[in-house]
C-alpha cells in the first residue's frame, strides 16, 4: 500500500513514522524543512495535565475584554470571511462547561497513551531533548487556581500514574526562590513532560528516514481529482498516486483540500515565543504562568517561553507589541529574572484551531481515501504520537471505534 502524507510537521512526521512502522510504501511532502512552523515553535509541553480544549466558559468574554490591548494575551482580530465568522459563530457555542467538560474527557483519554508512546520512541531510536521534572502552575487568583485543581481531578482519573498537588505561598517561597511572592498558590504536576520541540521533530524526521520514508521538501502539494477518478496529489509538475493520502499541513490544511473543494473547520491561533540565555538565577523545571497564559520551558540551550493566542486568519508576521506582552508579564511573577539587558528576539507559530477544541482526526466523509490529521491547538506535540498511531490504524483498515466521531472531520 503507498500513502502519501502532506505536511512534514510533528502531526505528519508521527503519522508517517507509525503509517511506515505499520509496512506502508510512505512518501512525505513539505515546501519547507521537516518541523519548522509550528511544531519547532512552541513551549514543548508533553502534557496530559492540560488536556483542556481552547474553548472554555468565559473565554470569549475575556478575548473581547482584552481586544483593545495591544499585548494583551487573548485576541481576535475580527475579519468579514464567511469562515472565520461561523469558525467563531462555532467557538462561541462551545464556551459551555457541558462542552468543555466533555472536551476534556476525550483529550485526556488521546493525551492516556501519550508518556509511553514517547518512551517507546525514544525506545525505537527516535532521539530527541527531554525532561521529566515537574511542572508548575502558578496562580495570582485564587479562584483560578481552585477552577484548574478540578480539572486536574478529570485528567488524574484518565491518565495512568498522573498526579499532583497544591503549593501555598510558602512552598513557593521556599521550593521556587526565583518566583515573586503575593501570588494566590500553585499547582504542581507530576507526570508531564517537556522536550525540546525541534530536537523532536528532528528525531522523528531522522527516524522516518531510516525506515525508508520517501521525503519531497521544497515544493508545496494540492489536490485534484478529474472526471469522478480518484484524488491525486500535484507536486510541481508531478502527478502523483496513491492509495491514502493523509492531509497534516496544520493552518494550511484547507489551502491543500482546496484543490477537491473540501474544507475543515480549522483557523490559525497565532503564538509568539522567546528563547532567553540559561541563567545561574533562572527556572530550572516549567513553569506555566497561569493569568499571563505564558509557558516557561527551561532546555538544555536555553530557556525558552511562550504565549499568545491570536485569531486572525493565517499570518506569519511578527508584531514586536503583541510579543512583547511575554515579556512584560514576567515582572508579576519574578523578583529579578530574566536579565533583559540584550533584547531577545520573537519567533512566532501559528497553532490549528478548532471550534470545540479537538483534532481532526478521520477520513472526509466524500472522498475516504483522504484522512485528516490536524487542529491539534495547544496539544500537536503532545497528541503526535497518538495521532499518528490513530491515522495508522485508520490507513491501514483497522479501524478504531474510540473517539471517531468526537475526532470526525464533519462534526462540525
Ligand atoms: C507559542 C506556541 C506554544 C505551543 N506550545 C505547545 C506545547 O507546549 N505543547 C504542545 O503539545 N503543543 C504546543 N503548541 C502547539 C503545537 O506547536 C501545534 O499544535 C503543532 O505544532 C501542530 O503541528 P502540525 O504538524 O499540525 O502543524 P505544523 O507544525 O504547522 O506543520 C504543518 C506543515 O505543513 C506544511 N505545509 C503547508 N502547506 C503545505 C503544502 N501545500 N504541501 C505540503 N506541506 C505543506 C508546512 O510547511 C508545515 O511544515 C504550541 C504552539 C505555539 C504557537
Amino acid at each position: 500500500m503507498r500513502t502519501i502524507v502532506i505536511g512534514a510537521g510533528a502531526i505528519g512526521l508521527s503519522s508517517a513514522y507509525y503509517l511506515r512502522k505499520s509496512g506502508v510504501d510512505v512518501t512525505i511532502i513539505d515546501p519547507s524543512s521537516p518541523g519548522s512552523k509550528a511544531s519547532s515553535h512552541n513551549a514543548g509541553w508533553v502534557v496530559p495535565s492540560m488536556s483542556a480544549p481552547v474553548p472554555a466558559p468565559g473565554m470569549m468574554g475575556q478575548a473581547l475584554r482584552w481586544m483593545l490591548r495591544r499585548d494583551s494575551p487573548l485576541y481576535v482580530t475580527p475579519t468579514l470571511s464567511p469562515q472565520f465568522l461561523r469558525f467563531m459563530a462555532l467557538m462561541l457555542r462551545n464556551c459551555t462547561t457541558a462542552r468543555f467538560e466533555a472536551g476534556l474527557k476525550v483529550l485526556s483519554d488521546l493525551s492516556a497513551e501519550t508518556l509511553q508512546a514517547f518512551d517507546d520512541l525514544a525506545a525505537d531510536g527516535v532521539q530527541f531533548e527531554s525532561h521529566a521534572d515537574p511542572l508548575t502552575m502558578l496562580f495570582r487568583d485564587r479562584k483560578k487556581l481552585e477552577a484548574h485543581a478540578l480539572e486536574l481531578t478529570t485528567v488524574a482519573e484518565r491518565i495512568p500514574g498522573f498526579s499532583w498537588r497544591v503549593l501555598d505561598s510558602s512552598d513557593i517561597a521556599r521550593e521556587l526562590p526565583q518566583v515573586a511572592g503575593g501570588l494566590a498558590g500553585g499547582l504542581e504536576s507530576i507526570g508531564d513532560r517537556s522536550l525540546d520541540p525541534a530536537s523532536f521533530t528532528e528525531g522523528l524526521a531522522d527516524a522516518c528516514r531510516r525506515e525508508g520514508v520517501e521525503f519531497r521538501l521544497g515544493q508545496p502539494a494540492s489536490l485534484r481529482q478529474e472526471n469522478g477518478s480518484a484524488v491525486s496529489v500535484v507536486v510541481g509538475e508531478d502527478l502523483l498516486r496513491a492509495d491514502r493520502i493523509v492531509v497534516a499541513a496544520g493552518v494550511w490544511t484547507n489551502q491543500v483540500l482546496a484543490g477537491i473543494r473540501e474544507h475543515v473547520a480549522v483557523q490559525a491561533g497565532k503564538g509568539y515565543g522567546y528563547d532567553l540565555p540559561l541563567q545561574p538565577d533562572g527556572p530550572t523545571h516549567p513553569l506555566y504562568l497561569a493569568e499571563a497564559k505564558v509557558a516557561i520551558t527551561p532546555l538544555q540551550k536555553s530557556v525558552r517561553i511562550a504565549g499568545t493566542m491570536g485569531f486572525g486568519g493565517i499570518d506569519e508576521r511578527i508584531d514586536s507589541v503583541r510579543a512583547g506582552g511575554i515579556l512584560s508579564s514576567l515582572p508579576a511573577y519574578f523578583t529579578a529574572w530574566p536579565d533583559m539587558s540584550k533584547k531577545p528576539q520573537p519567533w512566532t507559530g501559528l497553532r490549528p484551531m478548532t471550534p470545540d477544541g479537538l483534532p481532526i482526526i478521520g477520513p472526509l466523509p466524500r472522498q475516504p481515501n483522504v484522512l485528516v490529521a490536524t487542529g491539534h491547538a495547544m496539544l500537536g506535540v503532545s497528541l503526535a504520537p497518538p495521532t499518528g498511531r490513530l491515522i495508522a490504524e485508520m490507513a491501514t483498515g483497522q479501524v478504531p471505534a474510540r473517539h471517531r466521531a468526537s475526532l470526525a472531520a464533519d462534526r462540525f
